[in-house]
């Protein structure tokens, strides 16, 4: 089993974001922590089984005080096993690190941290409404180093308004200066109603190419390769072992439970010769529902039951987003029966449109059908 917790909070809205995130004072950390570790209590029988891995996301999680991080690791630990929990992630913002937090990570068994670095050009970093520069990423790199949580990731955003080839290549080479041992690179994309899609739609801004866009991509993917970071997935990159396990477990159909605002759980309710039932069960995104909900048990929360044919699906669209796809194996252990007999024609039409391959023991998709991923998907949906 999996663990997601997040941490809605934010020193400032990014020009871009349209996660669930809202500056907050020190008293509503602490009750929502309290909220937190109330909903960790209701939901411990969720799954007897071990946590293999556990990810602190927001938002900033940086936010917290070393203090109020030991509160909330602690309880998760006194109410679920995780004593197999091998990977510990949190997502930290650089600009907000302090050294006594990143001895509490180092403390807590937080063993992996994951920066928002996004870009290295300052003038991109406004753009995109970040409260860092870069200098802040290496002073966080280095005080992470400095206190052993060494396993980490930088995140960086391909495609903002005003970015140039060689402003990327630029951006990468500041990242692979800092050894990281997993980059995760992101397309942008503008959701509606932002700040910086607003700022596009009035013409004040103006997107790459899509063809500028595209060799960006391409750029990232060889550089990467070329200082040992292997592409594992559309945009995760890592040295090899050094693969992110918690989003692996997601694309992989591990169970997970996630707590705090917005957060969403997946449980295996039923296997029988029919397949896989799941119920996916997602919280409030406004903080007065999510506390009535913990507090007073309140429905304020959404649950789908995801039928055989849709777990066979999700099973598919997920597993295509890695490099290495599905064994039909796999497949066969999740949803007792053979990829082939579920999708056959489908299967053949990909391979003669070049967009899939069976290589290596398992179905993927070949670059093309990287770049066209959407439409194979809607071929395997029809199917
Ligand atoms: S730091 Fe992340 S979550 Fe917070 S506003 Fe920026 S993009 Fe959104």
């Amino acid at each position: 089993m999996e663990i997601y917790v997040h941490i809605p909070f934010c020193a400032k809205k990014c020009e871009y974001c349209s996660f669930i995130s809202f500056p907050s004072s020190d008293i509503q950390k602490n009750e929502y922590i309290g909220a937190l570790l109330r909903e960790a209590e209701i939901r411990k029988s969720f799954s007897d089984e071990p946590v293999k891995t556990a990810y602190i996301g927001g938002g900033t999680p940086s936010l917290l005080s070393p203090e109020q991080l030991r509160r909330l690791v602690n309880g998760l630990r006194e109410l679920f096993p995780m004593d197999e929990c091998t990977e510990f992630s949190i997502e930290a913002n650089p600009g907000t690190i302090t050294v006594p937090f990143i001895e509490a990570l180092s403390d807590l068994g937080i063993n992996r941290i994951s920066y928002g670095m996004q870009a290295y050009q300052n003038h991109l970093l406004k753009t995109l409404g970040r409260i860092h520069d870069f200098s802040a990423v290496k002073e966080s790199v280095q005080i992470a180093r400095k206190y052993s949580v060494s396993n980490l990731n930088l995140d960086l955003i391909f495609g903002i308004p005003g970015q140039t080839i060689s402003d990327w290549e630029e951006t990468l080479d500041a990242a692979l200066s800092l050894c990281p041992q997993h980059i995760s690179a992101y397309g942008l994309i503008p959701e509606e109603d932002t700040p910086l899609w607003k700022r596009l739609q009035q013409g004040e801004l103006t997107l790459p190419e899509p063809e500028t866009e595209r060799e960006m991509y391409d750029l990232a993917i060889r550089k990467l390769k070329k200082h040992g970071l292997e592409q594992y997935e559309i945009s995760n990159f890592a040295l090899p072992g050094h693969e992110c396990c918690h989003n692996i477990g997601y694309w992989t159909q591990e169970q997970y439970i996630g707590l705090g605002l917005s957060a969403s759980s997946m449980r295996i309710t039923a296997k029988n010769e029919r397949g896989l039932f799941c119920i996916r069960r997602t919280n409030p995104e406004a903080m007065d529902q999510y506390l009535k909900m913990v507090y007073n048990g309140q429905d304020f929360f959404t649950e789908e039951h995801v039928s055989p044919e849709d777990t066979r699906f999700e099973t598919l669209m997920l597993s295509l987003r890695m490099n290495r796809g599905i064994r039909p194996e796999r497949f066969m252990e999740l949803h007792g029966i053979s990829i082939d007999s579920c999708y056959e024609e489908t299967l053949k039409k990909m391979v003669k449109d070049g967009l899939m391959q069976y290589s290596g023991g398992a179905w993927s998709l070949t670059r093309k059908g990287m770049d066209l991923q959407n439409s194979v998907l809607v071929e395997f949906m029809e199917d």
